[in-house]
Formats: structure tokens, sequence, C-alpha cells
């Protein structure tokens, strides 16, 4: 079944004349040559089709404000609706991006005090609000270290260290930067190889790229030794904090060592995201980064009553890596973090560090009760956790992708599927702290019913979704001969 497009369903001369702008005498002189000899294609509608067209697709859709929905690595956590109203109040809305300093003391003193509770939440030494997304805060940390290399004329340092259980977006950050990726395993228990580590560490090192927890959902124990390898050859330490709700209030990536990193305000902190944006991915460093940190920075002079804020610019911080924005970043991102973090204030950050572990721990607990199996078992997990579905797809050939389908039947979203790469058939399950244990016990109902299909049913779980509006997709003929090109039904 499809939806019907809005294209094929007009009727001629009906529409919805009441909404139209009145343009008597503002139609702008357009030359002969370039307008259009017929009149475009539009689908001729009423309002009333218009809103029911759109709300039913809309509906069609999975989202946070209609399932549970524990995608791993990406946090898809409900977002409270009071940090969306503060963030959309008229004086925020109107603000223009070129306002002086003068008439933007209230939001620049909101970035501000952002900054601050960012630098102590995570230990670092300064903040920097404007990259637009985790990828393009990874860009910033980076393009720092090697300010920060070239600045000492150490100019052969161009090799960034990233294990093989990194998001994607690392190697191909540290490519971006004209580094070299070099790869390095893990061990069994899932910890980075500190053996292999000190094989690869050396006078081209300029730094590593990790997460901790990693993307397999554990704390990286040996962290401490990590640093000190890296350190010890001369490189820095890159932390990629895209997700934070494990280590919120509880631990620090500048007390682990870190020298930059950077935070996924939309997914820790109350931006609803997927398909794309928007996001905002500040940027943290210690100490000796400070000089590079991307432009423009808000600062604050004097104290109390007399306090001032403003942006510094390049002749504050000559050796910045420069602007990556045309303005101040995405303000409205920036300040659904600001409330969120003012309305959880320290105690709720670290309730939110305790739920997420929490949920994680319980529902893998009670997933593993059902039959299936932890990549990790012996490991707690941090926010997230993996199940790998290798035995399964062995015995009775159902992937972790067809568990993944069939699960939308059930309706739930399907958690992260085959990332990272590192464990085969795998599902990378987050359920956030915003769900409830009831929540969590629906979900396990399902994946129960699922294991139990894949015994008696297989073809059952080959062929989901089978509730669905459209079913099994082809991804592949999708991504390589995508075609969105209208053609009118005749007749
Ligand atoms: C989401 C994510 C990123 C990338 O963030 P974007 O905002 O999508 O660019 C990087 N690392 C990890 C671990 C992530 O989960």
């Amino acid at each position: 079944m499809c939806e019907p497009l809005i294209c094929d369903s007009g009727r001629a001369g009906r529409g919805a004349r009441g909404q139209w702008p009145a343009a008597e005498g503002k139609v702008p002189e357009i030359p002969a040559s370039l307008r259009r000899a017929r009149p475009p294609a539009l689908p001729e509608v009423s309002e009333l089709d218009v809103v029911r067209h759109y709300t039913r697709l809309s509906q069609l859709n999975f989202s946070i404000d209609t399932h549970f929905y524990p995608l791993g690595s990406c946090t898809m956590k409900y977002n409270p609706r009071a940090c969306n109203a503060a963030a959309m109040l008229p004086e925020f809305l109107g603000r223009h991006p070129l306002a002086r300093s003068a008439h933007s003391q209230g939001f620049l003193a909101c970035m501000y005090e952002l900054q601050e509770m960012l630098m102590e939440v995570t230990g670092m030494k300064g903040v920097a609000l404007t990259p637009m997304a985790g990828a393009h805060g990874e860009f910033a940390g980076v393009a720092m270290i090697r300010a920060y290399h070239r600045a000492r004329a150490d100019l052969a340092r161009n090799e960034i260290i990233v294990p093989t259980a990194a998001h994607g977006t690392n190697p191909a950050t540290a490519t971006m930067c004209g580094c070299v990726a070099r790869e390095i395993g893990v061990g069994p228990d899932g910890d980075v190889d500190l053996a292999a580590l000190r094989a690869t560490v050396g006078p081209r090192t300029a730094g590593i790229m990790l997460t901790n927890p990693s993307t397999l959902g554990i704390f990286e124990r040996g962290i401490a030794e990590v640093a000190r390898i890296v350190h010890e050859a001369g490189g820095l330490l890159y932390y990629d904090g895209a997700n934070l709700n494990a280590i919120l209030g509880k631990v620090r990536p500048g007390d682990m060592g870190f020298d930059v990193m950077h935070m996924n305000l939309h997914k820790t902190f109350s931006t609803p995201h997927g398909g794309g944006g928007p996001g905002a991915g500040a940027v943290g460093v210690g100490p000796r980064l400070l000089p590079f940190m991307p432009l423009p920075v808000v600062a604050r002079e004097g104290e109390g009553e007399a306090a001032r804020y403003r942006w510094l610019v390049e002749a504050d911080l000559p050796q910045s890596i420069g602007r990556l924005t045309g303005f101040n970043g995405n303000a409205g991102v920036l300040l659904r973090a600001y409330v969120y973090m003012r309305m959880l204030g320290r105690e709720g950050m670290s309730r939110v560090g305790d739920y997420a572990t929490l949920n994680s721990n319980y529902l893998l607990a009670r997933l593993q009760q059902a039959g299936y199996v932890a990549a990790y078992p012996q490991r707690r997990a941090s926010h997230e956790f993996i199940l790998t579905l290798k035995s399964l797809a062995q015995q009775q050939g159902v992937t972790a992708m067809d568990v993944a389908k069939r699960l939308l039947d059930y309706g739930f979203h399907a958690p992260t599927t085959y990332f990272p790469l590192l464990v085969p058939e795998c599902l990378l399950i987050e359920p956030t702290e915003t769900e409830s244990k009831e929540t969590l016990d629906a979900f396990v109902v399902a994946m129960a019913t699922i294991l139990s299909e894949a015994g008696s049913e297989p073809e059952t779980l080959r062929t989901a979704p089978h509730r669905m509006p459209v079913r099994r997709l082809d991804d592949v003929r999708a991504a390589r001969e995508l075609d969105l090109a209208h053609r009118p039904v005749s007749g």
C-alpha cells in the first residue's frame, strides 16, 4: 500500500485561494525570455486535502514522540517541550546574528553560561559552541591538534590512531584534516589493545581519537594507561563525546586525560535529531589547545551587575583555527541545551547518568534471560550494549536485519544494526534514561516473540516488516538508482 502522491490528487479549479497573498501590482518585472510558457504543474487541492495529506504522511513515521527508539550511539531520548518553548521565545527568534553585543547581552549570557556548564560537566578548560554537528566538532578538534603540533614546529605528526570500535566519522575526520588514520584493535574484553597501541605510537603520532564508554557500550578500563602512552609519545587525546548520557555527573573526559573533545548537544542535551539535523557539536579543550579554539567564543568581562558579554574574535585569539560557521553556530540548538542543563542542574545531570546506565543494564539482563547473546557478557553495559546474533544467523538463517525489521511490526523502532563493524550480526541498543520500565518490558516481550518466531517461522522474519506502509526495501537499489522524479498519471 502506498500513499497517493499529492501531485496526482488535484482537480482543476480546486484550491485554497483564501491563502494566496494579494499579488495585485506586486508582480516583479521578469524579462519575457525568462518567464515560463506554461503554468507550473502544481496540484490543485483544497486546504483540507493538504492538511489531511501531510498529517497522514507525518503519521507514517516512527518518531520518539510515538515509539520507543533504542538506536545505539544516536541517543533518541525524549527532549522536554520546555526546552523548545524557551528557545522559541520571540526575543531569541528575532535576534539578528549581526546584532551588536550591547543588544544581545541576554543571549550572550546564556551562551557564556552554557560554555561554563559544559566545561564543568566535561572537565575541559575551554568550550567553543559553533560547530554544527558531531562530525563538524571532530573536524574542529583534529584541526586544533594539527595547529598545536604546527605551532611547535613538530611537522612530522600527521597520524591519528583510531581503534576499530570507533564511529565512522573518526577516521573520516582524520582524513579530511589531512592526517593518516592508523587503526588499532581491541582485546577480547573490548578494551583497547595496549600492546598494539605501544607498537603504533611514535614521532608521527598526532593523536588518538576514542570514546569512553566506547562504541562497544563498555567503559575503557585502560584509559589512564592509554593517555600515558599517547602523551609520552607526544600525541594528544581526542574524546568523541557524541553521547555523554552514561557519564554525566560521574566521570569527566578532562580528568581521564583527554585534551580535546566534541559533544553532540543534539544527542545528550535536548535537541530532537535525525534525518540530518539541526545539531550542535560544541568542542571542549584542555589547557594546551586553548589558544587554537574556533571563533567566536563568548567572554565575560566584569562580575555581577557589571558583567558584560562579548564575542572573542581573531584579535583576541590570533592562533585560532578560525571560523567554522557563518555566524554564532546553531543558536536554537544551543539555547535548548542551555535550558535543559539549567532545568536539570548538577543533581539532575547525575541522575541522567544513573538512569541511562540502569535502563541499559536492566534491558541487557532481561534480553539475556530471553535467550539473546551479549557481545561482551563479562562486562557491564554503559548507556548502551551490543547483542550478537551470529549463532542465530548460522543456525536459523535469521539475521540482525531480519530482527530489526520484525521489531517494526511490533511497534518498536529498530536498534542500530551492523555497527560497530567489529561485532558480527550485531544490534547496538540504547534504551536512554527517559524510558519507563513498562516500555522496556514491552520491548523484551517483542524481542522474545521474535526469537521464538526465528525457530517456528523464520520466513516471516526474513520478509518482515509485514504491517508497515512499505515492505522491505531494496537498500542497494534505493541508493544506486534513486529516482524521485514525478511522472503524472495519465488521464
Ligand atoms: C552521532 C555520532 C557522531 C557524529 O555526530 P553527527 O552530529 O551525526 O555528525 C560521532 N561519533 C559518535 C560516537 C556518534 O554517535
